[in-house]
């Protein structure tokens, strides 16, 4: 076995079903009287479910549209919460909603409690990022990760098919580069296969029935350790390009994830062969890229770039982009080899 460096922040979970009625015990816990609490538009009536749990430990609700956390949104809720006096923050929601939270403790130090909703991840990571003049700019900071976390499966019964299955696949993409990191280490790895074991196992259930329990669990079982293990190592080429086609062409962030990962591990599959053996094992396919693949279509996620709104005249400015600057990557990376990995990925090509 190779050395290496074990260095993961540890975070309170509360898991299952109920785990939100423990909400205000881990308020309480906090030493934190008065909560903000954050969510999405769509999300409101389940935040205002919260606010009559919590009684006068709710200070407020904050519910604004913030995908990609755009600073004036990130500024706005930081008012909300001085002018309502909040000493912490709840974000019931997807990524976005996190990340209006990691945005809120980074600026004030307000402590934060995520209750997620979806399967990104990011309740898990020091990742933070937000969206100034038409730039997303991303960084770590420690400071900004939940004190705790409640997985509650009840919570996402109703999350459509269309955004569980690509937002499965954005987690098992945070293990799938775990597994080839350059700071990979073997208990990561065992997060990572795990992972994306219980997130294969359960998404097909999860948009077959979505009022499955069972299948919801496991899926934010699978989110919970993707998101651990996005947290302890570095992004290779696959993270890179799913920024790139984000941030710079507007698309849809679980769905490029859930398109790019299939040719990312295609591109990596001769440079990476323990990863692989490892990806498509906890797929319980015969390879890992085609194992990717087929699960998405599996799941009725989109497979091609054309079909989630890439221009194909963008496709050499993407390839630009994304090598413009060196990374770590498995297999080195050239203008020419990731201008036809995006090339099959907007033709939705099946790996051979
Ligand atoms: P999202 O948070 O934007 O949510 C997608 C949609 O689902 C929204 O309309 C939301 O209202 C809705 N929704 C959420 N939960 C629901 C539920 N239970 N029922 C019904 N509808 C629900 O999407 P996301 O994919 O979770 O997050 C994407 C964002 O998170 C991006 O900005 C991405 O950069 C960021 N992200 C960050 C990290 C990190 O480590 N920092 C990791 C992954 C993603």
């Amino acid at each position: 076995m190779r050395s290496f460096v074990y260095d993961q922040a540890s975070i309170r979970v509360i898991f299952g079903g109920g785990a939100l009625d423990r909400l205000g015990f881990e308020v309480e816990r906090l030493g934190a009287r008065r909560a903000l609490l954050l969510a999405s538009p769509g999300q409101r009536p389940v935040a205002e479910k919260v606010a009559r749990q919590l009684g006068a430990a709710a200070a407020g609700i904050y519910a604004e549209p913030a995908p990609h956390v755009p600073i004036e949104v990130a500024r706005s809720a930081c008012d909300t919460a001085r002018r309502l006096e909040a000493d912490c923050c709840v974000t019931i929601g997807g990524g976005s909603t996190i990340g209006l939270g990691k945005a809120i403790a980074r600026e004030s130090g307000l402590p934060l409690v995520a209750v997620p909703t979806t399967y990104s991840g990011s309740e898990m990571t020091p990742i933070f990022g937000v969206r100034e003049g038409g730039v997303k700019k991303t960084g770590r900071d420690r400071n900004v990760l939940p004190k705790a976390v409640l997985y509650d499966p009840t919570l996402t019964v109703s999350l459509p098919r269309h955004i569980s299955g690509p937002s499965g696949m954005n987690a098992i993409a945070h293990s799938v580069e775990a597994l080839y990191a350059p700071d990979a280490n073997p208990i990561v790895s065992l997060f990572a296969a795990e992972g994306i074991r219980a997130l294969a196992r359960s998404l097909p259930v999860v948009v077959e029935e979505p009022a499955n329990l069972d299948a919801r669990a496991g899926a934010l079982y699978g989110a919970w350790l993707s998101g651990a293990a996005l947290a302890a190592t570095s992004m290779g080429l696959h993270h890179r390009l799913c920024h790139t086609l984000g941030g710079s062409f507007g698309l849809p962030h679980a769905e490029v994830h859930t398109v790019i990962l299939p040719q990312a591990a295609a591109f990596n599959r001769d440079a990476a062969p323990d990863a692989m053996r490892t990806i498509a094992c906890a797929l319980g396919a015969d390879e890992a890229p085609r194992g990717l693949y087929d699960l998405a279509t599996r799941i009725g996620a989109p497979v091609a770039l054309k079909a989630i709104g890439m221009p194909a005249d963008g496709l050499d400015r993407a390839a630009r982009l994304a090598t413009a600057n060196p990374y770590d990557n498995p297999r080195p990376i050239d203008y020419e080899s990731v201008r036809q990995l995006l090339e099959d990925a907007f033709e939705g090509k099946r790996p051979v």
